[in-house]
């Protein structure tokens, strides 16, 4: 992906080795395995937050929030060794959140021109680098969550470890499965200033919690993977940023995080009515349809017959 010289986002809030808050430090060593693993949720149970930071991060990875509530899949860990602000930022660190800042500059510049074009206003929303744990107007994130959009605050929250969880994990490497996961977060803001989340969030709690609420998670996730290839498409068009491979490392990324996938590798079985996210073959499919058609109405997942 090309990308270097590009504009710089000012919305980016570096919110790294701010020590955290009571004593959060993260498991695992530092470079190697996989970050921490853990799961722990905010002080004195869960509330309300909790529970939408669980359905924010499952919307990223795939997880069902059920799983998460339970503590399946994700063993409890003990932190242990240092605090996170103990830890010196490697310049690779510091690449890696420039990187960042112009790929939210360039989603900025996108979706500016695509609501003006539309005869609306786009708001931008920050971005929040954190590092082990942060705290968010859903409630408090780990790393080990995956990155996620908090619609209450309008913030995309992201630890650059993930990333290393993309390359190693999911076997997704490459700048532009990178850039498709902040694409992918900025998508879920998109909708949030669409008012689709909260159309969606009325009718799931009318739904109750079952197949037809887990359907529309799904609608929701495919389509901000379609928004993600808008944003491509977009930006390729204005500013030639797509170099050859990059549109393969976004969908080996959007397939390797597709449900069935994660559901296999954790339990060995795929049962489709627990998916919030839609299978590898949907998600990259619905990013392709993004790409490919550059049309905002492509995107309308809720009304397509086929998902
Ligand atoms: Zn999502």
């Amino acid at each position: 992906m090309r990308w270097r010289g590009g504009r710089e986002s000012e919305n980016v809030e570096d919110r790294r080795g701010s020590g955290g808050f009571g004593g959060f430090g993260r498991g695992g060593l530092p470079g190697g395995g996989l970050p921490g693993g853990g799961f722990r949720i905010g002080r004195g149970g869960l509330g309300i937050g909790g529970v939408l930071v669980l359905f924010a991060i499952s919307m990223f990875l795939g997880v069902d929030p059920t799983v998460l509530l339970n503590g399946g899949g994700a063993p409890m860990q003990q932190q242990s060794g240092y605090e996170q602000g103990d830890l010196p930022r490697s310049s690779a660190d510091d690449e890696l959140s420039r990187f960042v800042s112009v790929v939210l500059a360039d989603t900025e510049d996108s979706w500016h021109a695509i609501f003006q074009r539309a005869g609306e206003q786009y708001r931008e929303p920050k971005l929040v680098l954190f590092s082990g744990a942060v705290e968010s107007a859903c409630g408090t994130g780990q790393s080990a969550m995956g990155p996620f959009y908090c619609p209450a605050d309008q913030k995309v929250y992201i630890d650059l470890a993930f990333y290393r969880d993309l390359r190693d994990r999911f076997r997704a490497p490459g700048d532009f499965a990178q850039a498709y996961v902040i694409a992918h977060e900025v998508g879920h803001h998109v909708q949030n200033l669409m008012g689709i989340s909260q159309q969606v969030q009325t009718a799931q709690r009318r739904a109750g919690s079952g197949a037809e609420s887990n359907e529309l998670s799904v609608r929701l996730e495919l389509q901000a993977d379609c928004f993600a290839g808008l944003w491509a498409n977009h930006a390729n068009r204005e500013r030639q940023i797509l170099e050859p491979g990059d549109v393969e490392e976004a969908l080996t990324a959007a397939s390797a995080i597709g449900d069935d996938r994660l559901q296999r590798q954790s339990r060995g079985t795929v049962s489709p009515d627990s998916f919030t996210h839609g299978s590898s073959e949907q998600r990259v499919r619905w990013f392709r349809t993004g790409l490919q058609s550059g049309d905002l109405r492509a995107c309308d997942t809720f009304s397509a017959d086929r998902l």
